[in-house]
């Protein structure tokens, strides 16, 4: 095994010292505008991926807790001065937020280097500036979520000439309970928040258990920025315990999930009780198809970013490749080439471009899948291991082989896990790209725009990137296909998810 790349002492000690001071100092759940405790009194213990250390305590939210920041909500919804402010003044409070964001970026970056273990420098470069960007897209939406004056010709029986004027309005669903994962703990959140505010909904937030504190210093920006009280709550928590409190609870209106596949079912058994609304944004097994005319100067690097990308813990992970047989070995060879180059270290290494896996259990999956992969025909060529033997890192990992109904190959592995195939013939390659249960996201190299257009369009995936992947704007509406989901994330298309249209008629 190599050397450790875990620092020796407490990552923490890199931080600025008002990171450090934050992180240190007790934390609690807002609730209705007050930080206060979990009813139970308990907190749960938040790691630093890379030394397994415990950095933090937060409350642990349950039902009790969950049940508080619902009417927190709902009163807010219903009767604070939310629901009178102009959809302007809404869009000004989002800006303002976004501007707060932007002040504390820095803070930001590295609470998400602490919590996640992502370099900071990548944190800085996407997690922190795509949070602001959102937050201002969707500020500018306050004012533009519009209804239609719709003609009709219903005629009444007796009454002769009776003429109607109907339009619809866009209202907000209401009480939104919003559930996140850990690989972009602030980005998420400014995705679910965004367009909820936008709309004129009331949030409670559970942030992953993994990673709970940059949420929890977005909950003060928010306050500093003028929300009014109990419209954002946020309720750190255990998924079987806040979580599923809060996807099962009768007063919620409406749950926003990105997580696993498996959670989302749960998320959408939960929710049948009083059938709240869904939106699901789930797992990923996005293929990355190069062929034989790509840029291959663009397209290695490039399909190495596909699934190395935050340590391949992205949905839309790039973690199949079908590459045309007569360049299959040049590739390969180039993506395990780039896959040597990846420098792995703490959050706070400045030559580091990949940090540790999210935790202890995220390591033991992804080697399970590496092991299993071995068994069922999958050779490494490049990693296939843990790196070191301290914190969560494992090593980018390449894999070759044939067998397709290979768990490796359906399953989301969420890791650095590569599996590469070759490819032949046009209409086979299609089948196999979306032979999965999975429809999120793929990408197509090529210099041929005739057949990257005709594989996008035969493509069953909510986004197909050509000679690019993971691009990624808050005007682009994201989202799967099948398994992958429900709805979509950014872009207009996602401020459905959030209204409620209502049909008014007036007879004339
Ligand atoms: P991952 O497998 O990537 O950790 P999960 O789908 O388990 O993703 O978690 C995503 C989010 O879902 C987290 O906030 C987690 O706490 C939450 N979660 C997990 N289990 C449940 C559940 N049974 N009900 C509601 N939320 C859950």
């Amino acid at each position: 095994m190599v050397q450790s790349v875990a620092p020796q002492r407490s990552v923490l000690e890199f931080a600025d010292s008002r990171v450090r001071e934050w992180v240190a100092k007790p934390h609690r759940m807002l609730i209705g505008g007050q930080w206060v405790e979990a009813a139970s009194g308990e907190t749960f213990p938040v790691y630093d991926p890379a030394t397994g250390e415990i950095i933090a305590h937060v409350p642990s939210g349950d039902a009790p807790d969950i049940d508080r920041a619902v009417a927190a909500a709902r009163q807010a919804f219903e009767h604070g001065p939310w629901p009178k402010l102009t959809p302007s003044d809404r869009g000004k409070l989002l800006w303002k937020l976004a501007e707060l964001v932007e002040q504390h970026a820095e803070e930001f970056a590295q609470l998400e280097g602490l919590d996640n273990g992502k370099p900071v420098q990548i944190a800085r470069a996407a997690d922190v500036p795509l949070a602001v960007d959102l937050f201002r897209y969707m500020a500018g939406w306050a004012t533009k979520i519009e209804g239609e004056t719709i003609p009709i010709s219903v005629p009444v029986a007796g009454v002769e000439g009776t003429r109607f004027f109907a339009y619809t309005r866009r209202e907000p669903v209401g009480v939104v309970g919003q559930i996140i994962p850990w690989n972009f703990p602030l980005l998420m959140a400014a995705w679910k928040l965004g367009p909820a505010l936008a709309a004129g909904c009331t949030v409670v937030l559970k942030p992953a258990e993994q990673t709970p504190l940059s949420a929890l210093r977005l909950g003060e920006l928010v306050q500093e920025a003028g929300f009014p009280d109990g419209v954002v709550n946020i309720v750190p928590g255990y998924g079987e315990k806040a979580g599923a409190a809060l996807a099962a609870h009768p007063g919620v209106d409406k749950v926003a999930f990105t997580g696993s596949t498996e959670v989302g079912k749960l998320i959408v058994q939960a929710a049948a009780g009083n059938l709240k609304r869904v939106t699901l944004e789930l797992g990923g097994k996005s293929p990355a198809i190069v062929f034989d005319d790509a840029d291959l100067d663009i397209t290695i690097p490039g399909v190495a970013q596909a699934i190395f990308f935050n340590h391949g813990q992205c949905c839309c992970a790039g973690s199949r490749l079908y590459v045309n047989k007569k360049v299959f070995d040049t590739v390969v060879e180039g993506v395990a080439n780039e896959a040597k180059k990846i420098r792995l270290g703490h959050a706070f290494d400045p030559e580091a471009t990949m940090g540790p896996l999210v935790s202890q259990e995220q390591l033991e999956r992804v080697s399970g899948y590496v092991q299993i992969g071995q068994q069922e025909g999958w050779r490494p060529i490049v990693g296939g291991q843990r790196y070191g033997n301290r914190g969560y890192f494992f090593m980018p990992t390449v894999l070759v082989g044939e067998n397709e109904s290979s768990r490796v190959v359906q399953e989301e592995i969420f890791g650095p896990v590569l599996c590469a195939a070759p490819f032949d013939d046009l209409d086979d390659l299609l089948r196999r790209a979306n032979d999965t249960i999975y429809g999120l996201a793929a990408s197509v190299w090529t210099r041929d725009i005739r057949k990257a257009h005709t594989i996008a369009h035969g493509l069953r995936d909510g986004t197909v990137w050509i000679n690019c992947h993971n691009v990624f704007d808050a005007a682009l509406p994201f989202g799967g296909y099948k398994q992958s989901g429900w709805g979509r994330e950014m872009g207009h298309h996602v401020l459905q998810n959030y209204t409620e249209v209502k049909a008014v008629v007036v007879a004339l």
